[in-house]
């Protein structure tokens, strides 16, 4: 099995699908690698590294590709790099399809059997395999540390023979897999945390991490979790209720981190521009929605704006600003997901369309859409 790896072409994309550390996987597995040049360099991964590992480096994406079983990729590929896939190779990147159904139509014209590592499901066998989860927890560790570095004060108490400076108080929005390690994050540089969520579970997981949960009404929280341990869109009376609710505490806050969403819809929307004025000049807000829509109103993706001295950051892909890390992660959940379906024998990736990985991921095989919730779209 050939895997080509090709450099990512969307402006600001900083990641790549494999490292030298997993080239070396997957020859050891019996697969050749093929690297286009320069595709580690925004990660600090040279050329020369992946060729020590074993990859051959290529000029371009058509020679990376060419001949290629399986393309590795962080995002979606641009219609100009779709033109140089083969005819039944398999393309495995984060696909967003949900976001552009149009392309998973694509896939199916050009016959690319696509799939789409945003749709791993929530069990344990895929839990080594899950991309959604090894980013957002970068991301939620850069978001504290955006703020951080915004913040003109420090966040830890600290009590000095000029007298003592407060902690500064951090309040987390979300408290899954990014809320939970932004948690953990403030709560390692010794501010004080609360968090909220709308999902019951999150409430002992927030409190097991040293942090106050603070919400409007458990008994609504009951019925928030899906099957596949993500949360529904609340009702408007329990939205209405939570911004009441939130509005008082918001005022208190040095530090907001907001992270909610809602798989397949727009974020949540739970920062009103009255509840970011409410706040004291000198407050950071890191809005880590703000490529879903944004859970704060006056978040603007990719910008650092500031209005009444309160510090908005909304930057975009901030899994991407820890690069090197992200990437290494990345590249372990995409051999992890190779490596489970890895033939010895024939040396090549037998992928069971009945397998629950394989049936969630799979967008198209064989020139057709074959996950459920795209079907339409070849219509
Ligand atoms: P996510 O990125 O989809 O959403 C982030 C958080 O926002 C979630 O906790 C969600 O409940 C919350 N949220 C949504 N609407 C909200 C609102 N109106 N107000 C406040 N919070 C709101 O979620 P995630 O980080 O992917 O994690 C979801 C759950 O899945 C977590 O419990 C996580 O531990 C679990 N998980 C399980 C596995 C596994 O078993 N393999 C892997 C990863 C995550």
């Amino acid at each position: 099995m050939k895997l080509a790896v090709l450099k990512e072409t969307r402006s600001g994309e900083t990641r790549v699908a494999a490292t030298p550390e997993t080239v070396k996987k997957f020859i050891s597995l019996g697969a050749s690698v093929s690297v286009q040049a320069g595709a580690g360099d925004a990660a600090r991964f040279p050329d020369a590294d992946y060729a020590a590992a074993g990859a051959s480096i290529s000029p371009s994406a058509a020679d990376a590709a060419q001949g290629a079983d399986a393309i590795l990729k962080v995002l979606a590929p641009s219609s100009e790099e779709l033109r140089v896939f083969g005819r039944g190779v398999k393309l495995i990147a984060i696909l967003s399809a949900y976001n552009d159904p149009d392309s998973v139509a694509s896939y199916a014209r050009l016959g690319v059997d696509a799939m789409a590592m945003e749709l791993m499901p929530r069990i344990t066998r895929a839990q080594s395999m899950d991309v959604l989860s090894s980013q957002s927890n970068l991301a939620g560790y850069k978001a504290v540390i955006d703020a951080a570095a915004y913040y003109g004060r420090a966040l830890p108490m600290m009590m000095t023979a000029a007298g003592t400076i407060a902690a500064a108080k951090v309040f987390v929005m979300g408290a899954g897999v990014a809320g939970l390690q932004a948690i953990a994050t403030a709560r390692r540089l010794g501010a004080i945390v609360s968090a909220t969520d709308v999902r019951f579970a999150a409430k002992e997981q927030v409190e097991s991490l040293g942090a106050t949960f603070v919400t409007v009404d458990e008994e609504a929280m009951k019925e928030a979790e899906t099957e596949g341990g993500y949360a529904k869109e609340m009702s408007e009376d329990f939205q209405k209720r939570q911004a009441d609710f939130v509005a008082d505490h918001i005022a208190k806050q040095d530090i907001v981190v907001t992270t909610a969403l809602i798989p397949g819809r727009p974020a949540p929307r739970l920062v009103s521009a009255d509840m970011v004025n409410s706040m004291k000049p000198g407050s950071v807000i890191v809005d880590l929605a703000v490529e879903a829509g944004g859970n704060v109103e006056l978040s603007r993706p990719g910008e650092a704006i500031e209005t009444g001295g309160i510090t908005i950051l909304g930057f975009k892909n901030v899994p991407g600003r820890l690069a090197a890390d992200a990437s290494s992660l990345y590249a372990r959940n995409i051999y992890n997901f190779i490596a489970a379906f890895f033939d010895k024998e024939t040396k090549s990736m037998k992928a069971d369309p009945e397998d629950a990985i394989i049936k969630a991921v799979t967008l198209t095989r064989g020139g057709k859409i074959v996950h459920p919730a795209f079907e339409a779209a070849e219509a």
